[in-house]
């Protein structure tokens, strides 16, 4: 298995998770951007938001998106809110070729992102 974060959802490559849920996990990233910053990544791979297909790959990306809305809630940022972010591609800043949602909070955010 080549793909780090599939790497991690099998527990090979050590990550600090924070949650998991049925399809999706939730870990810290490695070089947080925010005092809170957590990968959110569904468990099955997906190379990236442009592979998921309508309909049958919805309920996965659900699983996540939810999981993302919990965490950010545990750790405390559901009134202060959060940034949720999904970098796509070679344009969109994607550095790692497995979907996954970046959950960005305790500082306010900047708008437009660079
Ligand atoms: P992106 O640039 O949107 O593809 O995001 C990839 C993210 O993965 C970056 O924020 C990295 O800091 C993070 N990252 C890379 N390797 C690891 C790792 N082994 N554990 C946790 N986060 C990682």
């Amino acid at each position: 298995m080549s793909c780090l974060f599939c790497r991690i959802a099998a527990g090979e490559i050590p990550a600090t998770v924070v949650a998991r849920s049925d399809g999706a996990i939730a870990f810290r990233d490695l070089s947080p951007q925010a005092p809170i910053h957590v990968l959110v990544i569904p468990t099955e791979h997906i190379t990236s938001a442009a592979h998921l297909a309508p309909g049958n790959r919805s309920p996965v990306f659900g699983e996540v998106m939810a999981l993302a809305a919990q965490v950010a809630a545990d750790l405390g940022l559901a009134e202060s809110g959060y940034r949720l972010v999904v970098n796509t591609g070679k344009d969109g800043g994607q550095s790692v070729d497995h979907l996954h949602v970046h959950v960005l909070g305790g500082r306010q955010m900047t708008w437009p992102p660079g």
